[in-house]
């Protein structure tokens, strides 16, 4: 049984809006958009956050961060997007599934507002 939301999506137990998907990772779109474009880069395999990868995961971890500039260029974001991580309830993580959240459409001045 898959544990994690992002697992039930990975394997087809739940629908999501897939955008991409390949033996590493799957990029969907996010159902509660913080931007014009919000999409989630997550790895099929379960990490439950960034800070529990180890360097076993340097792998997945370079091509999750290869697969937003690709998306990006697909969809033509003008090489303009921000990439968060939550990491840990305390910084607003609600799924402890790793994943990459990908924003752009909208003013990405730093420091945010
Ligand atoms: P985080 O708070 O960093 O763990 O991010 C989890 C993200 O998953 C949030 O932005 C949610 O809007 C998003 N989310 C939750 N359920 C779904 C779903 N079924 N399909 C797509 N995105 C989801």
């Amino acid at each position: 049984m898959s544990s994690t939301l992002f697992e039930k999506i990975i394997n087809k137990e739940i629908s999501a809006d897939i955008l991409y998907e390949d033996d590493l990772a799957i990029i969907i779109n996010d159902i509660n958009p913080q931007a014009p474009t919000h999409l989630l880069i997550i790895p099929k395999k379960v990490i439950p956050k960034l800070s529990d990868a180890t360097t076993e995961d340097k792998e997945v971890l370079g091509h999750l961060m290869l697969l937003a500039g690709k998306i990006a260029e697909d969809l033509g974001l003008d090489e303009t997007f921000r990439l968060v991580v939550n990491n840990g309830a305390k910084a607003g993580q609600s799924v402890f599934h790793l994943h990459l959240h990908l924003l752009s459409g909208r003013n990405l001045s730093w420091p945010p507002g």
